[in-house]
């Protein structure tokens, strides 16, 4: 009798649990145990039943000496869970209850937000570094020597932009992620947003001889927003092109009517005519300090952060983006954002 009370209540456990009797075999399991235990049957020895070291000797001891222990449990599938292991102390003798928490993904944010504070470190440092070496050179060797004075604090400058560069994307990215639940509804006109964003970048792409031109733009055309994330959009897209784009190029950003799954909306496409990406990459490119090539980012003077900024800003709108490139031809970076 009391060992169906015990089954009853562990189907009103919202969580994997089971029941270990006193020689350790599975005496009872809820429904959502299934996962875990997959098929294992009622009386099978739980060390059989799963491969868990710790899991089998928190049950050996809770067994002999009563109590709660809390221990980890990975399994095959990836999936990682805690599981608290308790004594159920009953006339007919000691038995364990362990319940099973799913960790998997709180693991995986954990992960994700170490990675990314060691990347944030590395890329500060890296400019900090530059600069801490170049502030003792004209402390010591270069003390008296104008030309090489004039040079390194040319450098440091560089070096401290790039630094300014990366924390302001830094909070744009934090801002714009706590907000990204509330979808932002002010009228937008696209069109003045593109050509404000044209005009801003109009002197890197002068820079490179090459040409930004606008098309189907020629009125205002509204969407529900906000106009500084979504200048903030087309900045980032319209620089890419331009610094990822050829020599004399033309960078065109045009504007159509698309239907879409959300109704009616407006797709803006930023084409260029670089190097292009390598498939391998596109799923990647909009993660935070991902970047083709290093090296080339640098020299750019990019943060590596664009890219994030431009999907989390998107996604704030209820729009989409989507990169078709070719190596050697190209890249189309669309967004596409619903009218209503
Ligand atoms: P970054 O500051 O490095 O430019 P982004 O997040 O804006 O960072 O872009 C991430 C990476 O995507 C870039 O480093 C570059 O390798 C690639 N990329 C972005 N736009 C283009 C483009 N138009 N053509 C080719 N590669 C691009």
């Amino acid at each position: 009798m009391e060992r169906d009370a015990a089954a009853e209540v562990l189907d009103g456990i919202p969580l994997p649990a089971f029941i270990v009797d006193a020689d350790e075999r599975i005496a009872a399991k809820n429904a959502a145990a299934r996962g875990v235990l997959s098929e294992q049957p009622i009386g099978r020895k739980l060390a059989l039943a799963l491969r868990a070291p710790d899991l089998l000797s928190a049950v050996a001891e809770v067994l002999a000496e009563g109590g709660r222990r809390e221990v980890p449990l990975r399994l095959t599938d990836d999936g990682q869970y805690r599981v608290a292991v308790s004594a159920l102390e009953a006339a007919g003798g000691r038995r364990v209850l362990c319940v099973l928490r799913d960790i998997t993904s709180e693991a995986q944010s954990e992960a994700i937000r170490r990675d990314f504070v060691a990347n944030v470190s590395h890329e500060l440092r890296t400019p900090l570094t530059a600069m801490m070496g170049f502030i003792e050179t004209l402390r010591g060797p270069a003390r008296d020597d104008a030309a090489a004075r004039g040079r390194f604090l040319e450098i440091m400058d560089r070096e401290a932009g790039r630094m300014n560069r990366l924390v302001r994307d830094l909070l744009h990215l934090s801002r714009v992620e706590s907000e990204e639940r509330v979808r932002p509804r002010d009228p937008v006109d696209l069109s003045g947003v593109l050509r404000g964003a044209a005009a801003t970048v109009r002197p890197a792409a002068e820079d490179k001889e090459s040409r930004i031109v606008i098309s189907g733009a020629d009125g205002a055309i509204f969407v529900p927003g906000d106009a500084d994330q979504l200048m903030q959009v087309f900045l980032n897209l319209v620089e890419n092109a331009v610094k990822y784009g050829a020599r004399g190029q033309e960078v065109r950003v045009s504007v159509s009517r698309e239907n879409t799954s959300r109704g009616p909306s407006i797709r803006v496409d930023v084409a260029d005519t670089g190097e292009g990406i390598d498939p391998i990459h596109l799923p990647r490119l909009t993660e935070r300090f991902y970047r083709v090539d290093t090296h080339r980012s640098r020299a750019e003077g990019g943060t590596g952060l664009g890219l994030a900024i431009v999907k989390h800003i998107v996604n704030r709108h209820r729009g989409w983006l989507r990169i078709d490139s070719k190596r050697g031809e190209g890249s189309v970076f669309s967004v596409i954002l619903p009218e209503t």
